[in-house]
């Protein structure tokens, strides 16, 4: 690894975070809360549970909150699983799954993208079997940051037994634009087997601060809190996303942004010649197989960290425009 230029400006665009600093409003909430960290917290994070229902129109019953979601997912798979178990997900998807799943002495059955980068919801259906407790459906995938549609969806859920959990990780909801990608909660409000899962770290911009949450049935919400960490919610991670959901509207228009320039990338991308598939979140992947090295090197070049997975692909947070033109230079200089 070559050491980190010092003689440009740098980004880091590895951890699909925002690149926009917090808002005044969320800062000060942050500022004033930090006068009273010589006391717990509240162990049951009330307000911001009250906020968040009142937020989704769902009962409070219904939230369970945690130190990011990578917790809350953790809670949920603690709850419903252990020995004997079995827990489905995408693969390649998020890296949570396989470490919670492992931890609980369950059992992990990966099922393989489809060549576009899309869920085999049609083989994760045949992986389902009598030792299985959940179904992970992350929508959209990370990395691949391809879409599970409405249409097919239904018919997955429809097919899953009823006693699977079916979880919808929606870590990069808002990012959405297209209106063929369905949100999550439309299928919790219809079923008593669908847990979504929400974050403050994306498109909230909380990424430091650690919470996230799950909007689910009421008996597999009070489960999750069971298992949750006590106290895990700090007093200035509570203020902090209440003071956000209160900013939505300059938030969302920061992620209207990203989203656009997530689309400018990879057309980008495409006019390039690459082999890309349209993103829904705030990053793009490139499956480069054995050039992925040589892409990740030829960004620390000019000065930019990307994630990458060795001989497999890359993926690219979508962050300040110098950081994304500086990107697609890259992908022109190797296309
Ligand atoms: C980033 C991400 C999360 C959120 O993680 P936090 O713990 O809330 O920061 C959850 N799921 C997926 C798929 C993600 O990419």
């Amino acid at each position: 690894m070559p050491a980190p230029r010092t003689d440009i400006e740098t980004f880091k665009i590895s951890s699909n975070e925002t690149p926009f600093e917090p808002p005044d409003s969320v800062r000060r909430a942050i500022e004033q809360a930090a006068a009273t960290v010589h006391r717990y917290p509240d162990p049951f994070s009330r307000r911001l549970t009250g906020a968040l229902a009142r937020r989704f129109d769902v009962n409070q019953e219904q939230i369970s909150l945690g130190t990011g979601s990578v917790a809350v997912v953790g809670q949920l798979i603690w709850a419903a699983a252990g020995a004997g178990d079995s827990v489905v997900y995408p693969w390649r998807s998020f890296e949570a799954y396989p470490i919670w799943v492992q931890m609980t002495g369950a059992r992990s059955v990966q099922v393989p993208l489809l060549a576009d980068e899309r869920h085999d919801l049609p083989s994760m259906l045949k992986a389902i079997d009598d030792s299985t407790r959940i179904v992970f459906v992350c929508n959209p995938n990370n990395p691949t940051g391809e879409a599970v549609r409405r249409d097919e969806l239904t018919e997955f859920i429809d097919a899953v037994p009823s006693d699977v959990i079916v979880v919808l990780d929606e870590a990069y909801r808002e990012f959405i634009s297209d209106t063929d990608v369905p949100d999550g909660l439309d299928f919790f409000h219809e079923r008593n087997n669908v847990v979504v899962i929400r974050t403050f770290s994306k498109a909230y911009g909380l990424a430091g601060l650690r919470v996230g949450f799950a909007i689910a049935p009421e008996p597999i919400a009070e489960g999750m809190r069971k298992t949750a960490l006590p106290f895990g919610v700090s007093s200035i991670a509570e203020d902090a996303a209440l003071a956000a959901l209160e900013c939505e509207d300059e938030l969302f228009e920061r992620v209207r942004h990203l989203s656009e320039e997530r689309d400018r990338v990879w057309q980008a991308f495409a006019d390039q010649g690459w082999d890309i598939h349209p993103s829904h979140a705030n990053f793009v992947w490139l499956r480069l197989g054995e050039r992925t090295q040589e892409f990740a090197q030829a960004c620390d070049e000019v000065g930019i960290t990307i994630r990458t997975f060795p001989d497999e692909g890359v993926r690219i947070s979508v962050a300040e425009e110098e950081a994304n033109d500086r990107v697609i230079d890259v992908g022109k200089s190797l296309a």
